[in-house]
């Protein structure tokens, strides 16, 4: 089974800057406040919506892994860390070799 992701945006931390729309067209939309949501809050995890998540100015957007069944496990990315983060970190470190 994929890996799965469930979605969630941070509005008190969204500005609606519409990176997220750019970065992963067609999982985000911005509704009438101009604030960003998932058009489907559960997703296959790929790398298109890790980048949103990474490349969102307010780290606003959560992803929380999810086995696809009830029991569900909090690996975020933003500011509290995680291992989705700590993924892309990994993978961003590649390319970004100065962080100490
Ligand atoms: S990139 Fe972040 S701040 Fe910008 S609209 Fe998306 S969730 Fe909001």
């Amino acid at each position: 089974m994929d890996r799965q992701w469930r979605i969630r945006v941070d509005r008190e931390r969204c500005i609606g800057s519409a990176m997220c729309l750019a970065t992963a067209p067609g999982y985000f939309e911005l509704d009438d406040l101009n604030l960003s949501r998932p058009r489907n809050t559960v997703v296959v995890a790929s790398e298109t919506v890790r980048a949103a998540a990474h490349l969102c100015p307010m780290e606003a957007i959560i992803l929380d892994e999810t086995a696809g069944t009830a029991q569900e496990s909090a690996h975020r990315f933003g500011a509290a860390g995680g291992e989705v983060a700590d993924e892309l970190r990994r993978g961003g470190a590649e390319k970004d070799q100065t962080s100490s």
